[in-house]
């Protein structure tokens, strides 16, 4: 299996959007940040970028792609990730990993998942922490396309294997 080409969004410069991609391992599955981190979420550094509420050239990853295709985020709303991957960055016309929403919308998913118990992350949370799940994710991806890796679906198998490690109702038996 190969993925199409992956088409440069309006709302951004060729030179942008190829140090962006550069970043970008896509599996069959999610597509995975595999540059700077803050709390399991990636982060991207666009100088340029004028179209974000924020007052940083520096920006979540989820939210840079999500104005790349559609334009300035409002202020009320966050990106949430459907996927439940932080580091994931998934967004094109076709497929989306992203959605943008209200926090009380957000809230009202992850309730929605028993993630929220008694006002804690509970339920599908990684054991290990968002951080340190989005670190073995992207830890795990590089060195497997380091290796030569280029089949997503072999990809999104790792994906779901570094996943299943900190799950704490995987049914894998493993060890952690
Ligand atoms: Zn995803």
């Amino acid at each position: 299996m190969t993925l199409p080409p992956w088409e440069r969004p309006p709302f951004t410069t060729p030179d942008t959007w190829r140090r962006f991609t550069a970043k970008v391992i896509r599996t069959s599955t999610c597509w995975l940040w595999t540059g700077a981190l803050s709390d399991g979420y990636g982060m991207f550094h666009d100088a340029s970028h004028q179209l974000l509420d924020s007052a940083s050239s520096t920006v979540r990853v989820s939210r840079w792609i999500w104005s790349a295709y559609n334009g300035p985020i409002r202020a009320s709303h966050v990106i949430l990730h459907d996927c439940d991957t932080p580091s994931c960055c998934r967004y094109e016309p076709t497929v989306q990993h992203l959605i943008d929403g209200t926090q009380s919308a957000n809230l009202q998913m992850a309730a929605d998942r028993d993630r929220i118990t008694n006002g804690a992350r509970l339920g599908r949370a990684d054991l290990r922490g968002q951080h340190r799940q989005s670190v073995a994710i992207r830890t795990a991806l590089l060195t497997a396309v380091r290796d030569g890796e280029q089949d997503p679906d072999r990809l999104a198998e790792i994906l779901a294997d570094v996943i299943a490690r900190g799950d704490p109702f995987s049914t894998q038996g493993r060890l952690f």
